[in-house]
């Protein structure tokens, strides 16, 4: 029988277009000081549609996924994506690690951080 796996059959950019909707509705903003006058600074070296920016007002860098959830973990955003749309389908933690073929530790993990929110609370961090 076919394996298809569903994860194979996602577009990477549309996924990175997903995640600038989710977070910036409202337009790029500086994460450091708020400022909506950003320019754009070409694309991350080993995630071609992650978009990199710079604050024109105070300088700073940052890209799609600076201060979510998803920087730095190791499940590619096309996972988070799609882990995103079975919980919308009401799917099981259990089903969903099915069908992403993960350990369901870790969609267990995946889903309570996702139902808390993409953003990294700052408390979370150091
Ligand atoms: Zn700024």
């Amino acid at each position: 029988m076919l394996n298809i796996q569903i994860k194979n059959l996602l577009d990477d950019k549309k996924c990175y277009e997903v995640i600038r909707e989710l977070r910036w509705s409202e337009g790029v903003t500086c994460l450091t000081c708020k400022s909506k006058n950003i320019k754009k600074r070409g694309f991350h070296s080993h995630q071609a549609f992650r978009q990199r920016y710079t604050c024109c007002d105070c300088n700073a860098q940052f890209d799609d996924l600076s201060d979510t959830i998803f920087e730095g973990h190791h499940q590619p955003l096309r996972v988070w994506i799609l882990c995103l749309y079975f919980m919308g389908l009401n799917l099981s933690n259990e089903q969903i690690a099915q069908e992403l073929d993960l350990a369901s530790k870790d969609t267990q993990t995946m889903t309570s951080q996702l139902r808390a929110g993409i953003m990294v609370k700052k408390s979370q961090l150091n």
